[in-house]
């Protein structure tokens, strides 16, 4: 006998499918970073580098180990995109032959005692006060060590998504006054999926698409959800007007109600915040969250959803119901939604074919 389970299912067609709509928008004139940090933003690592080899000309990760676990599987570029933070590391990035960033004086006197300065990415501090030297400090680095040396230079954005932020236009000019004053053969990089789909022209010699790949991009709805997170209905209920439900009585029945209890809760991944009223998708007909979650279990109001019955699932977003959507009315962003689904929910990729 098989033990009941949530399932998160992962669709490698839609991720190459969300691929080749954002790269059309490119045409052709950057090469394409395919991040797949934080496990690929929960997608599984190994099988997403799998599934992308056509299309990806390089790979974004953060942690060295995940640098060494693809490394096996590709041999196309892969940039540690907060580099190093220790000799050690520096020299198995080597070792690895990782493109590694340089973001402040400590990383890079580690790439100076070594006086090894290939596949070198310097990031650059334009305004969002993270990471990256000052425009000050990184030009005397590149006037005493890299005005003959190949490498990227690289900024990110703080607000990709907000097509009128008056900080997009002050990054840009940012990076493109200083691009000016390097040599020819410096690459350049700026964009992440939202300046992708929103100035697609800043998008210089490499791009570095994550969120959208994964269909967690909200504003164009030709992306699609590439995840879906679905969890059986192990008990249903009828309660009475003013009845209460869950912990703190937080829904209260304002009629006669039908109500499913699934399989999924917080040490699930499902944030505990999550609304009443929040769209879930049982039967291809959608219902509403309908008390607060808890550990193991979440509460939905199915009063009016035809023929459900035990086993059913319940979908908390798919295809047919972006990600975004959950994200947006509960005060989140698809990124921490994506990344919050623990181990012990079944996960399941299927390959594309
Ligand atoms: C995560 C990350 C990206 C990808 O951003 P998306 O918004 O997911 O496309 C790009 N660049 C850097 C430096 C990142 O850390």
């Amino acid at each position: 006998m098989t033990a009941i389970n949530s399932e998160l299912i992962i669709d490698g067609n839609i991720l190459r499918k969300n691929i080749s709509y954002i790269k059309d928008k490119l045409k052709n004139k950057s090469k394409f970073m395919a991040i797949i940090k934080s496990d690929a933003y929960g997608h599984n690592i190994e099988e997403v580098v799998g599934d992308t080899k056509d299309l990806a000309d390089g790979y974004g990760v953060v942690r060295i180990d995940e640098a060494r676990k693809i490394r096996s599987l590709s041999d196309k570029k892969i940039l540690l995109m907060q580099g190093i933070y220790s000799n050690d590391e520096f020299l198995e990035a080597m070792d690895l032959n990782l493109d590694i960033v340089v973001h402040n004086q400590d990383q890079f006197q580690i790439v100076k005692e070594n006086n090894i300065f290939n596949n070198l990415w310097l990031k650059i501090n334009t305004g969002m006060n993270r990471l990256g030297f000052e425009i000050n400090d990184f030009m005397k680095i590149y006037n005493e060590f890299l005005s003959n040396k190949k490498f990227t230079l690289m900024t990110h954005l703080a607000a990709s998504n907000e097509k009128n932020a008056i900080s997009n236009q002050n990054q840009f000019k940012l990076f493109a006054d200083l691009s000016r004053k390097m040599h020819e053969d410096v690459d350049k990089s700026i964009a992440n999926t939202g300046c992708i789909m929103n100035f697609p022209d800043q998008s210089y010699d490499w791009v570095r698409c994550g969120i959208g790949m994964y269909g967690g991009y909200f504003k164009d709805s030709k992306i699609e959800t590439a995840m879906t997170l679905r969890s059986p209905i192990v008990n249903i209920r009828k309660i009475k007007k003013n009845d209460k439900v869950g912990y703190d009585g937080r829904a209260i029945a304002k009629n006669d109600m039908l109500i499913a209890t699934v399989y999924l809760g917080y040490a699930d991944g499902l944030p505990l915040n999550i609304k009443d009223g929040t769209d879930v998708m049982i039967n291809e007909q959608k219902a509403k969250v309908f008390g607060r979650v808890s550990m193991d279990l979440t509460t939905i109001d199915v009063t009016n959803i035809d023929d459900c019955v035990l086993g059913d699932w319940c979908e908390f977003f798919s295809k047919d119901l972006p990600i975004s959507n959950i994200a947006k009315s509960n005060d989140l962003i698809s990124y921490y939604l994506m990344t919050g689904i623990k181990s012990r929910v079944k996960k399941v990729y299927k390959r594309a074919n």
